[in-house]
């Protein structure tokens, strides 16, 4: 049976794993590494790098190295969020016609979706190269918070890339299916998951191979990075006052200082100091001036601890969803390369009352969960394993006054489906309009927009008479699939959908088609090249 590869894509690590037996085996990079920088970087020769190569020359080409693409999967150009990433971003993006962010390479415009698929394909390529066979099935993880946009583009990436996705499965869930396989044992789980850029936690039940989530919760915009940037700014900070010069539109510096900032981080989970020094970063009248500053742990916590702080809220309303007690935790898994934090581990133990565990590997257990959910759904594995996952955010519609109506709730078990009976309130209307949402607060408005549906061809009647039932779905994706039926002239309603993001069918063909063309192109050049 041809190889199913469980892929973790980070938003600063990949990592591939797949099932050899019932064991779940780590796929090494073309360059013989466990983890690959999701970085895609394009050089002034027209050249495309992925991974190292990208990273090894991000300082010198700043502007067209991009990195972090997974805060973008989904957004929109004019959310917070994505407001608050441009501020310190040295590539440039723009707004798509639909309101979703793009990258803006030489004037070129590339969705943050075939970014991410310029990535999976060189996993794919590393996989291929690994196993010896041809790869075309993954199963993909993305954080728990994801929302139904941030999941269809996560998908669509993949299939832009040559791989056909049979599950989006939850990074903190794949956690701890890996975790409770090799354990072999039943208890009350938290999963704390904080990477490059997205924080969640989930609290799980594992009994008798049933995997149960019974609640999860996070912030997709809170991540390793913004650890990164306290670091940047307090350098540019201290640089401004010794030197009276602003550094923070300096590109080049900007990206240096940045590589420091992060590998001093790293290395202050180990350490108590960490000299960050930076030679030539500017000069003020031909006159060179270098950054040489002691980091000390302490100064990096007092830096960064309401970042740690913010996590907290989140970790006691999923507790509170999932009806547990601290106590009643069992063991708490870590997941993601920002949890080496010996800060982040101490508010944990403190919060749990318990030492979190210690002999996983953060960076690679998503991956490996990923290649056992291939086991699962393929029937390879021998013992009975079942994933009860659920949606991590309410899903309903928009009513009179712009309040909001929840049909599933979060937290509500996945594969969920409800229907609820729409009708007319005028006479002879013809048409209903019905907006979807995702979201937790009252207000519509205040919500995330999926979709807006129009049932139409509503056969003329009285206000009040026609009865269309709209069945609201959400499979085991977490992605969301509406419907609706006409129960007076007993025929499925006709819908109309606008998505209020990502990108289109036709879009998405256009995109292989394009690039298939490419390579032929290439396998052609090289062909003549060779002759
Ligand atoms: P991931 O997306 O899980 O690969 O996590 C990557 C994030 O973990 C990045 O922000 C890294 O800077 C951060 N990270 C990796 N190693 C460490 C470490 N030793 N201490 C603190 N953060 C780390």
């Amino acid at each position: 049976m041809a190889q199913v590869i469980g892929i973790d894509l980070g938003t600063t690590y990949s990592c591939i794993a797949y099932l050899e037996g019932d064991e779940p085996k780590i796929i090494l990079n073309l360059e013989g590494q466990a983890t690959t920088p999701s970085l895609v970087s394009f050089t002034s020769s027209g050249e495309r790098l992925i991974g190292n190569l990208a990273l090894r020359q991000a300082i010198t080409n700043p502007e067209k190295t991009i990195f972090a693409i997974k805060r973008f999967m989904g957004k929109k150009f004019n959310s917070e969020e994505v407001i608050n990433a441009r501020k310190r971003l040295p590539y440039k993006i723009a707004e798509a016609p639909n309101g979703d962010v793009m990258v803006n390479i030489d004037s070129k415009m590339i969705s943050p979706q075939e970014i991410s698929a310029m990535i999976l394909r060189y996993l794919k390529e590393c996989s291929e190269a690994y196993l010896g066979e041809e790869v075309n099935e993954t199963i993909i993880t993305v954080p728990a918070h994801f929302d139904d946009h941030q999941r269809q583009a996560t998908k669509d990436a993949a299939k832009i890339s040559g791989l056909n996705v049979i599950r989006v499965l939850n990074e903190p869930t794949s956690a701890s299916l890996a975790y409770g396989l090799n354990t072999k044992k039943d208890a009350t789980v938290a999963v704390y998951d904080m990477g490059g850029g997205t924080f969640d936690i989930t609290f799980m039940e594992i009994s008798e191979g049933i995997f149960n989530v019974l609640a999860t919760n996070g912030n997709s915009f809170l991540g390793g990075e913004d650890f990164d940037n306290r670091i940047v700014e307090w350098l540019i900070e201290e640089f401004k006052k010794e030197n009276n010069i602003d550094l923070s539109h300096d590109k080049l510096a900007l990206q240096r200082i940045k590589e420091a900032s992060e590998k001093a981080k790293r290395e202050l989970s180990f350490t108590l100091e960490s000299e960050i020094h930076l030679p030539f970063i500017s000069s003020d009248k031909s006159v060179s001036k270098h950054i040489k500053k002691l980091l000390t742990r302490t100064k990096l916590e007092a830096l960064t601890d309401d970042l740690v702080d913010k996590t907290l809220p989140f970790i006691e309303q999923a507790l509170k969803d999932s009806k547990l007690e601290p106590e009643e935790i069992d063991e708490v898994i870590l997941v993601g390369g920002q949890t080496r934090m010996p800060l982040i581990r101490k508010m944990i133990t403190e919060f749990f009352g318990k030492d979190p565990i210690h002999n996983i590997n953060p960076d690679e257990i998503v991956a490996m969960g990923a290649a056992i959910q291939s086991g699962i759904l393929k029937g390879k594995m021998t013992d009975l394993v079942v994933l009860l996952d659920v949606t991590p955010i309410s899903l309903g519609i928009e009513t009179e006054n712009n309040t909001f109506v929840r049909i599933i709730e979060k937290n509500t078990t996945i594969p969920a489906k409800k229907t609820m009976a729409f009708t007319t309130v005028e006479h002879d209307q013809k048409r209903v309009r019905i907006h979807v949402l995702q979201g937790e607060s009252e207000v519509a408005s205040q919500n995330k927009s999926l979709a807006v549906f129009d049932l139409v061809g509503i056969e003329g009647a009285p206000a009040g008479v026609p009865q269309i039932d709209v069945t609201f779905e959400i499979d085991a994706n977490g992605l969301v699939k509406v419907s609706a039926k006409d129960l007076i002239a007993g025929r499925e309603q006709k819908i109309e959908v606008k998505p209020s993001s990502g990108l289109t069918k036709e879009e998405i063909d256009k995109i292989i088609l394009e690039s298939q063309a490419k390579e032929f192109r290439k396998e052609e050049d090289d062909k003549t090249r060779s002759l």
